[in-house]
């Protein structure tokens, strides 16, 4: 083990009880997708190397578990500034490693820092109820405590952002944590684990074990682990909920999304178009909450399509740390593939592409993961570019006479995570808003991503478990209600009976 003062940029440690870990059996790459080169490798943890991480947490737990939520808010309290302060730092080490522009992952490593944030609040989330006299001298009062050891196990397009949806609620409300970040991209989790040390975190509270399947099924079954977060693709997820739910664990798995955005033909085109170019292009069409499928209604359709043909033939695609792009490269070149994949797949299967990406060369930067926009027009949900996630910048659009036909569309798509609807009348938001089976929506907003203090969370298809993330479902996640029933007998109080205590 060595100290953290000696850590190797080209080989991304893991981080165990407050020390960095190099060494492994099995080591990846991690790439620079704006180029394609490998920058750096990474250790994938076996299963008695995630043993070590959990049982770090275990010994950890105890003086954590006890120590007061108001000195844990202050710990929190200077991590928030370090991460402030080092928001421009990570975000060109996301860039980096992930493809997304740098001002894209700024933005998006700002929504993560919100919650760590909200979690500074941890004193007064954590108040239970209280009431006198529920019998005769009798008092009841309730209190959150801890889970224990939750592990957090996350996808690639956020690396920042969606490790904090979960471990400053989880170690604010007094549980240790052991993070599985994705292996494309996990130097972030790194940095936040010494940020997390620099601000007077114990050792052993916060851990990191890199991997793949094998380091995840290790933390799955380990006896040790008591709580399982999950975000990533809906296969997965539903294999996390499945394993964690059989082995006793609490667990909450988000996985993969279709979001839809319905436009009416009151709606303002010309913003409403804006509005979904962002949506779908912004890191290259790799957000959970990314807009893929357009439901354009009536006589919207055709200006439309004319409006979001001009916009996406205008995106700009290039490194993500070169000033300027809109857009940049995509996680892998295997990612990439699999996207192109699902344009051919499109044309073949007779959708329209208005736009094609499929030649786009970005100079000087041949051997890079790039793919221009696509724009699909009429497509329907029998098709493959419909029916599955392709998580990349492909955009299709859909036709439906009325709002009814639109809702159903929404509604019989498997996956929930986002919709939104772009119109100019109330009445149409409202009945979509409340219509949709759907977990966020947007009215008039294309990605409606709750802040911190609300909680983030799909329906189906996009989340296996009951509570979304941060916000208060995330405290009631990371805790445990207990009520304590109290009382303090005096010399006139009959003695408790052998029969069933009505207390009244
Ligand atoms: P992924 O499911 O491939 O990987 C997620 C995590 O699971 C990673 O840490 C990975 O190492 C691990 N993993 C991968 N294969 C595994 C296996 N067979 N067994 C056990 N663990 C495994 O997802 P990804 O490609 O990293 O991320 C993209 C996906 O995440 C998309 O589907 C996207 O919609 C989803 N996502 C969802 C949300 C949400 O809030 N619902 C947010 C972000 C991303």
């Amino acid at each position: 083990m060595n100290k953290p003062a000696e850590l190797k940029l080209d080989v991304i440690p893991l981080w165990i009880d407050g020390r960095t870990v190099t060494q492994a059996a099995r080591m990846g790459d991690v790439f620079n997708p704006a180029t394609g080169q490998v920058i750096r490798r990474v250790p994938y943890a076996d299963a008695k190397t995630v043993d070590a991480a959990v049982q770090a947490a275990r010994r950890a737990l105890p003086a954590w578990r006890d120590t007061p939520p108001l000195r844990r808010s202050r710990i929190l309290q200077r991590f928030l500034q370090l991460m402030q302060d080092q928001q421009q730092d990570l975000a060109r080490r996301v860039s980096e490693e992930h493809g997304k522009t740098i001002p894209d992952a700024a933005g998006s490593i700002q929504r993560g820092i919100e919650v760590i944030e909200f979690a500074c609040g941890i004193p007064h989330l954590l108040k239970g109820e209280h009431a006198e006299n529920v019998g005769t001298q009798v008092d009841s009062h309730s209190v959150r405590q801890p889970v224990g050891v939750c592990v957090g196990i996350t996808p690639f397009n956020f690396p920042v952002m969606v490790p904090l949806w979960m471990f400053p609620v989880a170690l604010a409300c007094g549980n240790t944590f052991v993070l599985k970040p994705s292996e494309k991209d996990p130097s972030a989790s790194i940095r936040m684990a010494e940020l997390l040390k620099e601000a007077g975190l114990p050792d052993g509270v916060f851990n990191v074990v890199h991997g793949d399947k094998a380091a995840v099924d290790a933390l799955l079954t380990h006896p040790g682990v008591d709580a399982v977060s999950f975000v990533g693709s809906t296969p997965i997820a539903k294999y996390i909920y499945e394993t964690s739910a059989r082995l006793g664990k609490r667990v909450q798995a988000l996985g993969g999304a279709k979001n839809h955005a319905v436009v009416l033909p009151d709606a303002d085109l010309e913003f409403t178009a804006d509005a979904l170019i962002g949506a779908a292009y912004g890191s290259a069409g790799e957000r959970c909450m990314a807009v893929s499928a357009v439901v354009a209604v009536g006589e919207a359709g055709d200006p439309l399509v004319k409006l979001l043909a001009q916009k996406a033939k205008a995106v700009k695609v290039g490194p993500g740390d070169r000033e300027g792009m809109d857009m940049g490269a995509l996680v892998t070149g295997e990612h990439r593939d699999k996207v192109k994949g699902y344009v051919d797949q499109g044309v073949k299967e007779g959708a329209t592409a208005v736009v094609d990406g499929r030649g786009l060369k970005v100079k000087g930067y041949e051997d890079g993961f790039y793919l221009g926009t696509t724009l699909f027009d009429h497509v329907t949900p029998q098709m493959a570019v419909y029916q599955n996630e392709i998580f990349g910048p492909v955009l299709v659009v859909l036709r439906a006479k009325t709002l009814e036909e639109a809702i159903a569309l929404v509604n019989a798509n498997p996956y929930a995570n986002g919709a939104a609807i772009f119109t100019e009348s109330g009445g149409a938001a409202r009945r979509f808003a409340n219509e949709v089976s759907i977990g966020m929506v947007g009215v008039n907003v294309p990605i409606p991503v709750p802040m911190a203090f609300f909680s983030f969370g799909g329906w189906k298809s996009s989340l296996f478990g009951d509570l979304h993330v941060h916000g208060m479902e995330g405290v009631k996640f990371y805790t445990r209600t207990k009520v304590i029933t109290s009382r303090w007998p005096h010399q006139d109080t009959p003695a408790p009976g052998f029969h069933m205590p009505t207390m009244g």
